[in-house]
């Protein structure tokens, strides 16, 4: 994240520099593993000093919610979903994203956008294990799974999934640290828009984490939130990631797609793609 090129530049800074936002936010968001096991298998002097053996799956698992740019209650739950024992370590997996969160803002260069994702990230995963454990007929999977679909609940006439809004800013006023301009911005900007009007919470917090242009240029997934959605609802033009999500959603927008009226396109402007003849042209002038 920090090493600089001949001329001082950040690898981001040049992601930048070329309009490659998403590599801007997966960069900047990187966390490293040994943050992770600092946490999850604490040492000293290189001596393993917990009481309980813990796989390295979970390390990996934890790694993947944290160090990712991605902060969808959806994707958390995909994640969530997919790793077998998310219950079985529920509390040392919160444990760990908690402590994570808090050196934040307590270390030297203190993060607030960093501890503000981690944030999204503990409260979505708190909210899932709730429901899953308050459903113990049905696998964790299967029930975080029913999870994912209540909160992507869509009524007809709605420009959002209500219940989603409802969620992101939820978790949003639950934030712990609300002595920040950046903090302070976000929730400005958030009460300006009723719930369940566009821009949608998602909306506000991609673009106070990760920035204007992101938003600007990125097509979300409609289900999870991934920026990069290239697949499109036929009718509706509605923007899907994977066939994955595609076919998550489909119970739900089926009801919805003809009322939707092919109004689900962003007003993105200018399309940002860039040739890689493009790309190598303009990295070789600022190496200059
Ligand atoms: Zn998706
Ligand atoms: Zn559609």
């Amino acid at each position: 994240m920090y090493s600089v090129n001949s001329i001082g530049k950040t690898a981001s800074e040049l992601a930048a520099f070329v309009g490659h936002h998403e590599c801007v936010a997966v960069i900047n968001n990187h966390i490293s593993v040994e943050l992770i096991e600092e946490f999850l298998r604490p040492k000293i002097n290189g001596e393993y000093v917990g009481g309980e053996e813990y796989p390295d799956e979970l390390a990996t698992f934890i790694h993947s919610l944290c160090g990712s740019h991605e902060v969808h209650p959806v994707k958390i739950i995909f994640r969530f979903s997919k790793y077998p024992d998310s219950i079985t370590y529920k509390k040392k997996i919160l444990y760990v994203i908690d402590r994570i969160f808090e050196r934040q803002l307590r270390c030297k260069e203190s993060n607030e956008i960093m501890s503000l994702k981690l944030w999204l990230i503990l409260f979505f995963m708190r909210e899932t294990a709730k429901y899953v454990e308050s459903n113990p007929g049905k696998s964790p999977e299967e029930a975080s799974l029913q999870y994912a679909r209540m909160i992507s609940a869509w009524n007809e006439g709605d420009v959002v999934r209500r219940p989603l809004d409802i969620l992101l800013r939820n978790a949003v006023v639950a934030f712990p640290y609300k002595h920040s301009l950046f903090y302070d911005t976000l929730v400005k900007s958030l009460n300006k828009s009723p719930v369940g009007q566009r821009p949608s919470a998602y909306e506000y917090i991609v673009q106070s984490l990760f920035g204007q242009r992101i938003v600007a240029v990125c097509q979300f997934c409609s289900v999870c939130g991934h920026p990069g959605a290239k697949k499109r609802c036929p009718q509706c033009k509605l923007s899907y990631c994977s066939q994955e999500c595609q076919k998550f959603d489909w119970p739900i927008h089926k009801k919805v797609c003809t009322s939707l009226n092919g109004n689900q396109e962003l007003a993105t402007g200018t399309n940002n793609m860039i040739s890689m003849d493009d790309l190598q042209a303009q990295i070789a002038q600022i190496d200059v």
